[in-house]
C-alpha cells in the first residue's frame, strides 16, 4: 500500500469545505491513517515549498498558508499517490477538470484548496515533515475486500 500527504489549505477551512473534501477521499475508498489541524510555521513552509522560495508569488503563498489553520492528513491505498492527485485536479482551479476537487470548487492558481504529494518529491519524506510515527494509525478496514480484489492486495 502507498501513503500520501494531503493538506486542506486555509481557503478550505474558511470556505467550510473541510467535510466536502475529506468526504471525497473517504468515498473513493482511501483509508485515513492520520488527521489533525495544524498551523504551518515558517520552517515548514520553507521546507515544504522550498523550490518556490525565489518566485515572486512565494510571499503571498506563505502569507496565505499561515492565514488560518491547515488540516493535515495521511491517506493510504493501492497506488494512493496518483489516485489522490487525480481527485485533487490540476493546480489552477479554473482550468482543472470538472469532477475534481479543484475543478468543482476552486478558481485560483494559489488558493486551490488542497496540497497533495508529488510522486517526484518523495511522499514518505513529506509525511515525516508533518506527522510523527505515533500519529499514524494501523487498523483494519472492514470493507477492504470490497474495495479491492485479492490480487490487488497481494
Ligand atoms: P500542486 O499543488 O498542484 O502540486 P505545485 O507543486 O506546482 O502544484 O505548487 C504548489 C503550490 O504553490 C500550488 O498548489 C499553489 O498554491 C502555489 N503555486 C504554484 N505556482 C503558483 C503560481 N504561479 N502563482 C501562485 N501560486 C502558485
Amino acid at each position: 500500500m502507498e501513503r500520501t500527504l494531503v493538506l486542506i489549505k486555509p481557503d478550505g477551512l474558511q470556505r467550510n469545505l473541510i467535510g466536502e473534501i475529506i468526504g471525497r477521499f473517504e468515498r473513493k475508498g482511501l483509508k485515513i491513517i492520520g488527521l489533525k489541524m495544524i498551523s504551518v510555521d515558517d520552517l515548514k513552509i520553507e521546507e515544504h515549498y522550498g523550490k518556490y522560495m525565489d518566485k515572486p508569488f512565494f510571499k503571498h503563498l506563505k502569507r496565505f498558508m499561515q492565514s488560518a489553520p491547515v488540516i493535515a492528513m495521511v491517506l493510504e491505498g493501492v497506488e494512493a499517490v496518483s489516485a489522490v492527485r487525480l481527485i485533487a485536479g490540476a493546480t489552477k482551479g479554473r482550468e482543472a477538470d470538472a469532477g475534481t476537487i479543484r475543478g468543482d470548487l476552486a478558481m485560483s492558481m494559489q488558493t486551490n484548496l488542497v496540497h497533495i504529494s508529488d510522486p517526484e518529491e518523495d511522499p514518505e519524506a513529506e509525511i515525516k515533515l508533518f506527522f510523527q510515527n505515533k500519529e499514524l494509525f494501523d487498523y483494519e478496514r472492514v470493507d477492504l475486500n470490497f474495495l479491492y480484489s485479492p490480487d490487488e492486495l497481494r
